[in-house]
């Protein structure tokens, strides 16, 4: 067990927290979602509760090691003023600057300081000015964030996967390091979910590729009772036991791979749940995913698609075995959705599946759904208020489920 923020003395401390302030913002620089910066309060008004000084250091946008002026966290400091009723200062420029650090110093038990985006710095994802990776450029920027408070609190769940300087660097600088709220609660249900789960455990698989998913089937295959797959993915497992595929979108070299995981799930005694119909299209624009007017939209009575058309959705019947594997669950996870989603007329399997997943948890089920398209999914559902845990990270999300060692995670003080 890491330690968590109520196993560490904070009071009168510098405190340095690791947020995901990687909000979206508009062409002028408004926020238009302040989600993320919401999900940070609890781990803040606790350290103001408890009398600590408290610098917030984080990323925005994709920077690549250079001040890029659209992608300054300046905009994030009012908006997060504004959710707690309180000051938060904001130092422009370089988060290791001389007025960073000053600023870090003179701040008082009590007050909030935000500083610059930590990836306008190369050395944040262990690269050196020259953009070649260099561990000792990394340390040394780590060094230079920690000297800046005592103790570090991990509460960015979305980049823990990532051995970045404020990820997994910092932790050797500072005295104390510890999980913050966020972080201790995905750690909770992600981690009870695969390490004691209440059953039956039923995992819902789905997405574009086998190839993104493949870790992730394999370790839960030694831990679920059921696996439902569905999306693109389902179309390889599909033609794998030479069931035609039309057009569906299938990865031909992750054939024998779908087989091999198909005689693992048998031998293990998993149920392997595949589409056993579709919505089947013969056009569609991926470019813009869009549906040509002439299009045929049809749907299959069993689970070959045919020639010329491509599966883009599970049919009713999936949608009916699928919903009553799931509403018989305890624990669920989910991941990736089960068509194409973002068109309307590919949303059902999708849609439906999130209202099983959220019935099954009105009667006591465990459900944890992470992925971005996942979590878009069960809110275009409506039901989002309804699930157990949505995970604030995707990438994170997934390397857990695949049993991963998360760096960002491992380099915290155990308790
Ligand atoms: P992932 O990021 O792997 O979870 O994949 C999500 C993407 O998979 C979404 O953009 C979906 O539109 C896409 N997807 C789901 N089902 C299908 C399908 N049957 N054919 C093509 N793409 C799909």
């Amino acid at each position: 067990m890491k330690k968590t923020l109520k196993d560490i003395d904070v009071k009168g401390k510098k405190v340095l927290v690791r947020v995901d302030y990687n909000v979206p913002l508009d062409s002028d620089l408004n926020i238009t979602n302040d989600k993320r910066i919401a999900a940070t309060l609890p781990t803040i008004k606790y350290l103001l509760d408890n009398d600590a000084a408290i610098i917030l250091i984080s990323h925005l946008g994709r920077p690549k090691g250079k001040a890029v002026p659209e992608m300054s966290l300046k905009p994030v400091a009012p908006k997060l003023a504004e959710l707690l009723g309180k000051p938060v200062k904001f130092v422009e420029g370089d988060c290791i600057s001389a007025d960073s650090k000053k600023a870090a110093a003179d701040l008082k038990p009590g007050e909030i300081l935000l500083l610059e985006n930590l990836r306008f710095h190369p050395e944040e994802e262990g690269k050196n000015a020259a953009g070649e990776k260099d561990k000792a450029a990394m340390d040394a920027f780590a060094k230079q964030l920690a000297s800046m408070g005592e103790v570090f609190v991990q509460d960015a769940f979305g980049t823990v996967h990532r051995a970045h300087a404020s990820t997994a660097g910092i932790v050797k600088y500072v005295k104390d390091a510890c999980a913050g709220f966020l972080v201790e609660k995905e750690l909770k249900f992600l981690g009870e979910a695969l390490d004691n789960p209440a059953r039956p455990f039923v995992a819902i698989l789905g997405g574009a590729k086998v190839s993104d998913k493949i870790n992730v089937i394999e370790n839960l295959l030694t831990k679920v009772n059921a696996i439902i797959i569905g999306g693109a993915m389902a179309y390889t497992f599909l033609k794998s036991q030479g069931v035609s595929t039309g057009r569906s979108l299938v990865e031909d070299d992750k054939l024998d791979l779908a087989s091999d995981i198909l005689k693992k799930a048998k031998e293990k005694k998993v149920d392997f749940l595949l589409p056993l119909d579709h919505v089947i299209v013969d056009k569609l624009n991926f470019s813009d995913m869009t549906v040509p007017a002439d299009a045929k939209i049809d749907t299959t009575n069993d689970d070959t698609v045919p020639f010329g058309f491509m599966g883009v959705d599970v049919g009713p019947k999936s949608i009916e075995k699928f919903s009553s594997v799931v509403k018989s669950a305890k624990t669920i996870v989910w991941n990736g959705p089960l068509g194409i989603f973002e068109i309307d007329s590919f949303s059902k399997g999708t849609v439906e599946l999130a209202k099983a997943v959220a019935d099954a948890t009105d009667n006591g089920a465990v459900s944890v759904v992470g992925g971005g398209d996942s979590v878009s999914a069960v809110k275009k559902a409506g039901v989002d208020k309804r699930i157990t845990h949505i995970s604030t990270g995707g990438g994170a999300s997934l390397e857990f489920l695949e049993g991963k060692e998360l760096p960002g995670i491992a380099a915290l003080q155990d308790k």
